[in-house]
């Protein structure tokens, strides 16, 4: 056996072992194989993954692109890194300027996943900066900063030392408060996984406010904007004065267009966002975000981006719409089954995940144990995303009508 002396970075082994899905996995596996006739009646409510078809909008402009790449003219080979103009255009268009927003096209940075994004924004941030995430949480952003080396050893209860944790819970309406401390750089999701909570207007006026003070970075997550329902929920943090000066926002089109596994998302960085460098002078983001961006990534597929940019169109925007209709349907339903046991609900309104509180006393795995052996339903346990969702459970309404309406039978003959 040879050794080798080149150095690994330590810190990816302080991320806890059993991360949430892949325990998940191990248990349904499990009670799959000493449960074989129950295999094909179990119903995933679990990842937050899409299950509709793409749009007929996208797959048209991804056939035709394909046909161009298949001309001289047509051809397209590197393009530009950060995304080609029209789709940086239709996004700035739709998603910003007619909503009366203000976001450039040049501040859009086309990518292959808000995922991706979320990690890689660290790349141009200091390693010094005290982070703050919502308590419970996407489970990427903790992650990335363990990876980053920006975060201590883990605790027993899997929260990590020198990470902030912003407690949400049904009190604050999983909207966390503003914490004492100063933190450098705040998560903010909304609508929100796994709660499916939102913000209001006058909640995030607070956040930037905190933000604009204390010369804070509020990395906005946006991936599930699509599924505001309530007009007066803010669909950016833009929409909020000064929010230009102190906040990234990602956007994905894997929830509204269906692309989870088509692939692309947007970074909006504002040319006036400025951080501290090591001789304390405020220096723009932008220009380090687009050089992280020319430097390490070769742009998202010409055809993948008219893909996206068919979601625009007339057609495109009538079966997002539809899409939404449909999974938010399936929410509805589900919250209708869980409230009808007497369990406390929330989130499925603006957000295609619903939260529950599971009966006192049991916690987030029993319950989830306890769905999979009676009822074959795969939920996600609210602990995995943190200590603040212990006791509860995740439902996703990602799924077909006919899975979501048998689950929810089922959930109504579990004796709670
Ligand atoms: N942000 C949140 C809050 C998510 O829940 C997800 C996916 O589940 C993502 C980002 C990832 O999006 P993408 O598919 O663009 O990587």
């Amino acid at each position: 056996m040879t050794y080798l002396m080149a150095t690994l970075n330590s810190n990816y082994l302080k991320l806890k072992a059993g991360y949430l899905f892949p325990e998940i996995a191990r248990r349904v596996k499990a009670f799959t194989e000493a449960n074989p006739q129950a295999a094909s009646r179990m119903i995933r409510c679990g990842i937050g993954d899409v299950t509709e078809p793409l749009p007929s909008a996208v797959r048209e402009a991804m056939h035709a692109a394909i046909d161009e790449m298949g001309t001289h003219v047509g051809f397209h080979g590197y393009g530009p890194e950060q995304g080609y103009e029209f789709l940086r255009t239709a996004i700035a268009q739709h998603d910003y300027l007619d909503r009366g927003i203000e976001v450039a096209d040049d501040e859009i940075f086309i990518s292959d996943g808000s995922k991706c994004d979320g990690g890689n924004i660290l790349d141009i941030l200091g390693a010094d900066n005290r982070i703050a995430v919502m308590d419970p949480v996407y489970p990427v952003y903790v992650d990335t900063n363990v990876m980053a080396g920006h975060t201590g050893e883990a605790r027993e209860d899997g929260s990590y030392a020198g990470i902030l944790y912003l407690e949400c819970n049904a009190a604050n309406g999983f909207v966390p408060q503003i914490p004492e401390e100063k933190a450098d750089i705040i998560y903010l999701c909304f609508p929100n996984n796994p709660t499916g909570s939102v913000a209001s207007r006058a909640q995030l006026e607070v956040w930037v406010a905190y933000a604009r003070k204390n010369g804070s970075l509020l990395l906005y997550d946006a991936a599930y904007e699509a599924y505001i329902s309530d007009p007066s929920v803010p669909h950016s943090i833009y929409e909020i004065a000064g929010a230009r000066e102190c906040a990234i926002e990602f956007r994905s089109f894997s929830k509204n267009g269906g692309f989870t596994g088509t692939r692309c998302a947007f970074t909006v960085v504002p040319k006036g966002l400025t951080a501290l460098c090591s001789s304390g002078e405020a220096r723009p983001l932008h220009p380090l975000w687009h050089r992280r961006f020319t430097t390490k990534f070769n742009g998202v597929s010409y055809v993948t981006q008219r893909g996206a940019a068919a979601l625009y169109s007339d057609k495109g925007q009538a079966e997002v719409r539809d899409l939404v209709s449909h999974y938010m349907g399936n929410a509805a339903i589900l919250r209708e089954a869980v409230a009808s046991c007497g369990l406390k609900v929330y989130g499925g309104v603006n957000a295609p995940y619903i939260w529950v509180h599971g009966p006192a006393g049991l916690t987030s795995w029993q319950i989830f144990d306890r769905m999979l052996n009676e009822a074959n339903i795969v939920v996600t346990p609210g602990s995995g995303f943190g200590r603040a969702g212990e006791g509860y459970f995740r439902i996703s309404a990602f799924n077909s009508r006919e899975k979501v309406l048998e689950a929810a039978a089922r959930i109504k003959a579990m004796v709670w």
